[in-house]
């Protein structure tokens, strides 16, 4: 068996198996796609020491990093079922079974999409998910933001401190962001709320963002929103489902309950990034705990291992 398996190739899982590998013990790493979100990122600012990068790029730089080690990487297969009875058995979709001392749980979360034209099309030149990554492009223009629950409407108190004017278009006829947060929104010269909006089309002039159609669900009229941006806030979906019959405890937003060592419920079962409630997520974020569960795995394993 493994002493410390990671289950995902982000952030979190090349920091985690790159602070196990350095303890000198049996590590491996299980992922769908080496680099998750980071592969389908293009420009990152944020990612402190480097100015500027783009995620392809960066992940290139962690598979490297990761190949100094010996770690056993498996990529293009994905874990379906942990079960633990003193070791932890992860059972991948292939049926073929990895047995470990412990376990670090790194599947990441993917942003809900609207499923409407040119959402795709214009991702990353207009249409974004985050606008702590994403805001500072848009200084000085238009934006809106879809969704007016609380990650919604913080990003529009957010984006208005930047940008010239912030629409945000939300599809029911309430906001269920916390009072104090729509308070704050309703207050800021440079922000409109526009309730019962069904946003259906994502505008672009070919290369960029110029704009959205939405529809009035009462009166079923059609309008349109001239902006640069549009910023999609309707929720991050944690990649657990294939968790939600083991004793990993899960918050009912199906992300995983950690302490601030990155323990699990379970013995021996640690996680990081974006697929726990660890409250931001964001790249430098997920390598500080990636790093964080490991050091907690392998307390965890001086403790409990005899030789
Ligand atoms: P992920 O990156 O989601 O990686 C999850 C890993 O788990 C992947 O390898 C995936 O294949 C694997 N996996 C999932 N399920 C399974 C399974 N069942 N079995 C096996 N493997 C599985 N953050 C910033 O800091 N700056 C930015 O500029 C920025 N821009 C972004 C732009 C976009 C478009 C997106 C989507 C995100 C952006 N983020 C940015 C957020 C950042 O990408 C995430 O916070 C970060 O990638 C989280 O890392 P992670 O390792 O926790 O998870």
């Amino acid at each position: 068996p493994y002493e410390v398996l990671i289950v995902g190739g982000g952030p979190a899982g090349a920091s985690a198996a790159i602070y196990a590998a350095r303890k000198g013990i049996r590590t491996g790493l299980v992922a769908e796609r080496f680099g998750g979100q980071v592969m389908d990122t293009v420009g990152i600012e944020n990612f402190i020491s480097v100015p500027y990068t783009e995620g392809p790029k960066l992940v290139a730089s962690l598979e490297q990093h990761v190949k100094e080690y010996d770690i056993d990487v498996i990529t293009e297969q994905s874990a379906a079922k942990l079960t633990s009875n003193g070791l932890i058995e992860i059972e991948l979709a292939s049926g073929a079974t990895l047995r470990s001392k412990s376990v670090i749980l790194a599947t990441g979360a993917r942003w809900r999409e609207m499923n409407v034209p040119g959402e795709q099309e214009y991702r990353g030149k207009g249409v974004a998910y985050c606008p702590h990554c994403d805001g500072p492009l848009f200084k000085g223009k238009r934006v809106a933001v879809i969704g007016g629950g609380n990650s919604g409407i913080e990003a529009a108190i957010d984006l208005a401190g930047i940008v010239e004017h912030v629409t945000v278009l939300e599809f029911s006829d309430t906001l269920r962001a916390d009072e104090v947060l729509q308070r704050k929104a309703r207050s800021l010269p440079n922000v409109n709320i526009i309730m019962n909006a069904a946003t259906t089309e994502v505008r672009g002039d070919g290369s960029k963002v110029v704009g959205l159609t939405y529809t009035d669900r009462k009166t079923g009229e059609s309008h349109q929103v001239d902006v640069a941006g549009i910023f999609v806030q309707i929720g991050l979906i944690p990649n657990t489902d294939w968790l939600k019959d083991s004793e990993v405890k899960l918050t009912r937003f199906g992300e995983i309950e950690i302490d601030a060592r990155g323990a699990t419920s379970v013995p021996g079962v640690f996680a990081a990034g974006d697929v726990t409630t660890v409250p931001f997520k964001q790249i430098t974020i997920s390598m500080g705990a990636g790093a964080t569960a490991s050091l907690a795995a392998f307390d965890h394993l001086i403790r409990t291992s005899a030789g």
